[in-house]
């Protein structure tokens, strides 16, 4: 941030008189910019033995296979979200059911939240975020080509739960281990 939204000067970064950490702070009319993480909304559609999954169009990983999930806007449940985004996304229409998984990604200030879903008919075609969209079933997953860490290790668990006979919610973090070239994470499970 640069700018301030209120009054448009110059914004410094600096810890407001009784907080405990840095703030963008607008010298001019004293607002505090607050910043805070956000919140991605998404679900697993399922039909029959398939899951439904998105071909990205957009940066980051161009080209590679996610479930359909965005942010959170303002006025709309956790639930409306993830519906929504799975319309925008895929052009899908879902019932959505439990809430599935609960990831923190601190590092990059995102609480993913990822629910079962039942897709309601097979009327999907891919919006402009999206390349394509298609059914998977475990046998035939893009395993390699997953664009998330947070994504393949719902998927990990949905099939593992499946093939027990029981979903539970699962919550846990996804923290970037290091910063090489290739990227790797450590992922904790409660
Ligand atoms: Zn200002």
């Amino acid at each position: 941030m640069r700018y301030c939204s209120q009054c448009g000067s110059a914004v410094q970064m600096r810890v407001p008189v009784g907080d405990n950490r840095p703030r963008y702070v607008c010298p001019s009319c004293g607002t505090v910019h607050y910043q805070n993480p956000k919140m991605v909304v998404g679900c697993l559609p399922e039909w029959r033995e398939r899951l439904l999954l998105c071909r990205r169009a957009i940066e980051p990983r161009y080209g590679l296979w996610t479930l359909p999930a965005g942010f959170m806007e303002q006025g709309e449940t956790l639930q409306e979200g993830a519906a929504r985004e799975t319309l925008e996304e895929a052009g899908a229409q879902v019932a959505i059911g439990d809430l599935y998984t609960l990831f923190n990604l601190p590092h990059i200030d995102q609480v993913y939240l990822l629910f079962r879903s039942r897709l309601l008919n097979l009327d999907f075609a891919p919006g402009t975020e999206s390349l394509e969209v298609a059914l998977f079933s475990e046998q035939d997953m893009p395993w390699m080509d997953i664009a998330f860490p947070v994504v393949r290790e719902t998927l990990r668990l949905y099939f593992r739960d499946r093939s027990q006979g029981g979903f539970g919610l699962h919550s846990g973090d996804i923290v970037r281990a290091s910063g090489g070239l290739v990227r790797r994470y450590r992922i904790a499970l409660r």
